[in-house]
């Protein structure tokens, strides 16, 4: 089953997840889940790299980008 980027208006096929921590201020963005989760939100490669958080997050990124975007 394909899974879309969650961004309004963008129908690109999701290939990371965002993870975000609330508690812990923090976002995590990755490969896609296997799964859909409520705690994770699906984005395109695009809006994965485009990600961004607020002052005094922390941003982990585990992106596996092999050649040109
Ligand atoms: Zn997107």
């Amino acid at each position: 089953m394909e899974r879309t980027c969650s961004k309004p208006n963008c129908m690109v096929e999701a290939t990371f997840t965002v993870t975000i921590d609330y508690p812990g201020l923090a976002a995590a963005v990755g490969p896609l889940s296997p799964s859909a989760s409520v705690l994770g939100t699906d984005l395109c490669t695009r809006h994965a790299l485009a990600f961004t958080v607020p002052d005094g997050w922390v941003l982990m990124r585990h992106l596996d980008l092999s050649g040109d975007s």
